[in-house]
């Protein structure tokens, strides 16, 4: 079998849909490996228990405009407050030795990430209602009334550009919606563009009479 590139995936998702524990979901049935959660630079601060390297790169604002005026950045995007980046050479590097990546990013950056490689699979996680979404970040803490009001602001943002993405799960059961992600991400292994190179010397010896 020759080595095929991966697949590069966007997903997004007003926070409070459960596109975190989705795509932990999906990486523990594939702990081989052969899939990988990209992890971006930003110029917020850690929340508890966020660990630089491993959630987030954490950097401050002049570090991080530094990075971007070196191109270090496949795409970035000021996110509210703060600013998020992917780096160009963790993505390509990762790509280029098989294995799949997931951007968990906002729809800014899926914009430029479409822009700059039209291959990528954009993939939106929605809530099946509003007060659902409310109830879910309700339950994450002892928010005030008036943070929980503005979270569901942000998501009604966020929310409005699922036109913009090419699948769409609706994130009611969760096991359901981790088994339509799997789906998704497995079919793009499957293509004939992949699979060509994945299987020539089969495909050549199959032609060859
Ligand atoms: P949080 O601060 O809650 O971890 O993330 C806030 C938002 O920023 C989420 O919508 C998340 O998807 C988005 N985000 C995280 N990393 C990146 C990135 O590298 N680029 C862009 N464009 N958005 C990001």
């Amino acid at each position: 079998m020759s080595k095929v590139s991966g697949n590069l995936f966007v997903i997004a998702a007003p926070s409070g849909a459960g596109k975190s524990s989705m795509i932990d979901a999906l990486l523990r049935r594939h702990r081989k490996g052969s899939m990988q959660v990209s992890v971006s630079t930003t110029t917020r601060k850690p929340r508890p228990g966020e660990k630089d390297g491993e959630h987030y790169f954490f950097v401050d604002e002049e570090t991080f405009l530094q990075q971007v005026d070196a191109g270090n950045f496949y795409e970035h995007a000021k996110v509210f407050d703060h600013y998020y980046g992917t780096s160009r050479h963790v993505i390509e590097d990762t790509l280029a030795s098989g294995v799949d990546v997931f951007l968990d990013i906002d729809w800014q950056g899926a914009r430029q990430v479409k822009a700059a490689y039209p291959g990528v699979h954009t993939v939106f996680i929605l809530p099946p209602s509003n007060a659902e979404l409310e109830r879910r970040l309700r339950i994450r803490g002892q928010d005030s009334d008036e943070v929980i009001a503005r979270r569901m602001a942000k998501a009604q943002h966020e929310m409005a550009h699922y036109g913009e993405f090419g699948y769409i799960i609706v994130n009611e059961v969760f096991d359901d919606s981790v088994d339509q992600l799997e789906h998704i991400v497995l079919s793009q292994r499957l293509r004939r563009s992949k699979q060509q190179i994945r299987y020539r010397e089969i495909l050549q010896d199959l032609l060859a009479e």
